[in-house]
């Protein structure tokens, strides 16, 4: 199983960050031993003292499929869901500034937080053949930090899952986080983190 990853995917975000908008979907990936499941705690790492939370919506590979055309990128997946992608900040901005992977900022144990998900099919408009605007929040201890929208995407999620294909082989049950929204911040020891689709919660996470 896959975890990719999309970086500066809402325009907000990467002016936040002092990013570009990019041309193309920036992609990185992480191992499965970022997955965190079923509420389980994250444990903060000790190699870093900037964790950042970045809420994104997460969605799941349903077929295997390689160079798939966007216009058919929709028959590839067909759940949505909530995941953190957690990014150490202070190791990234070295990384960067070396032009160096961002694999020991992004791909750590636990980095990956992932909550439940729903069928997509309860969020097609049939009247317009698109997957209706999907808004999506982060509370941090019961505070709003981040709210994002699917329509707010630079890249679709079926832009995306294209360009991904042209690279790697998507299996069923391969996981693309789709990027994250504005607001993103630092989290400590004790915070609660609570994620939203619409009202429903789909995701929990205690620092530890
Ligand atoms: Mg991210």
């Amino acid at each position: 199983m896959k975890i990719f990853c999309v970086g500066r995917n809402y325009g907000a975000h990467a002016v936040e960050l002092g990013n570009a908008v990019p041309e193309n979907p920036v992609i990185f990936s992480k191992p499965d031993t970022a997955l965190i499941k079923d509420g389980a705690p994250f444990y903060l790492p000790d190699f870093s003292n900037d964790v950042h939370h970045e809420v994104e919506l997460v969605i799941r590979i349903s077929k295997m499929g390689k160079k798939i055309q966007e216009k058919f990128a929709r028959n590839y997946f067909n759940e949505i869901g909530l995941g953190i992608d957690f990014t150490a900040r202070d190791v990234q901005s070295e990384l960067k500034a070396k032009g160096l992977p961002w694999e020991l900022a992004k791909a750590f144990d636990g980095s990956a937080p992932l909550g439940s998900f729903i069928s997509l099919d309860s969020v097609f408009d049939t009247e317009k053949q698109e997957i209706e605007n999907i808004a999506f929040h982060l509370t941090k201890n019961g505070e709003t930090m981040q709210k994002g929208n699917s329509h707010d995407m630079i890249f679709s999620f079926e832009k995306i899952v294209s360009f991904v294909s042209n690279y790697f082989t998507l299996k069923v049950g391969d996981l693309i986080y789709t990027g994250t929204p504005a607001g993103v911040g630092k989290v400590a020891i004790g915070d609660r983190l609570e994620g939203f689709i619409a009202d429903k919660k789909m995701l929990e996470c205690e620092v530890k």
